[in-house]
């Protein structure tokens, strides 16, 4: 049986040959999602081993975060943004769970003195996690949870808007509405716990800011965060 899927595999490969995950153009490289050109090129931030770092810096006066980092920065009509597209509207999902994995070795390697206890993926409201078939987040936790056994509690916080799309609104507006957005379960008891934070991307910080404070709610010490891009 395994033999005859294999054989499978490897016909379905000559018809429709993997391409890169990021530049959909060239074969990737043994081992990899992406193609040697890419991967090489990919802008790898260097916030891991820098605790004082842009990231928490974007942060700075808002929430008290032990540790934070991306993995790649991310911008305007790079091979990155194309790589994200892929994994939220290709169904692409591998992309966050081999991303998460370099993610967690980034993170046993560096974030030595204090480990986070828990992972927390920031959540999607149901309807949209329902139409993209998962959430990139929780896939990012996944392999991260794969490299580092880091345990995943994937419905601490749950996502109660489906609101997006908010472009027109002022910097306050938004920030109020994302945190109308999401809600802590009442049964996630977080007590004295250091919770990592995972998301996708992070932009304004608004997202992590608002799942932060919910889980400070809930009783966390610590809060840390990490995500697959950093937006330029
Ligand atoms: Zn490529």
């Amino acid at each position: 049986m395994k033999v005859l899927l294999a054989c499978l595999k490897d016909f379905v490969g000559l018809i429709y040959p993997q391409l890169c995950l990021c530049c959909f153009e060239d074969a990737p490289a043994k081992d990899n999602l992406f193609c040697l050109e890419c991967d090489f090129h990919l802008p790898r931030t260097d916030q891991f081993s820098n605790p004082q770092n842009d990231f928490k810096e974007r942060l700075l006066g808002r929430i008290d975060i032990k540790y934070a980092a991306s993995y790649l920065y991310n911008y305007k009509s790079s091979r990155v943004q194309q790589m994200l597209h892929a994994l939220k509207y290709q169904g692409k999902k591998e992309i966050a769970n081999f991303i998460g994995e370099q993610l967690g070795h980034a993170i046993s390697k560096n974030w030595i003195d204090e480990p986070p206890e828990l992972m927390i993926p920031v959540p999607l409201h149901t309807k949209k996690q329902h139409w993209r078939g998962y959430n990139q987040s929780e896939e990012l936790a996944n392999g991260i949870s794969e490299s580092t056994g880091i345990p995943i509690v994937s419905n601490a916080l749950q996502k109660i808007m489906n609101n997006d799309s908010q472009t027109a609104k002022s910097r306050e507006e938004r920030l109020h509405n994302v945190q109308l957005s999401f809600q802590s379960n009442i049964h996630a008891d977080l007590t004295d716990r250091h919770v990592l934070l995972v998301d996708d991307v992070v932009t304004s910080g608004a997202t992590l800011e608002a799942c932060a404070q919910l889980c400070i709610k809930s009783g966390a010490k610590t809060i840390s965060m990490t995500t697959l891009a950093m937006a330029m």
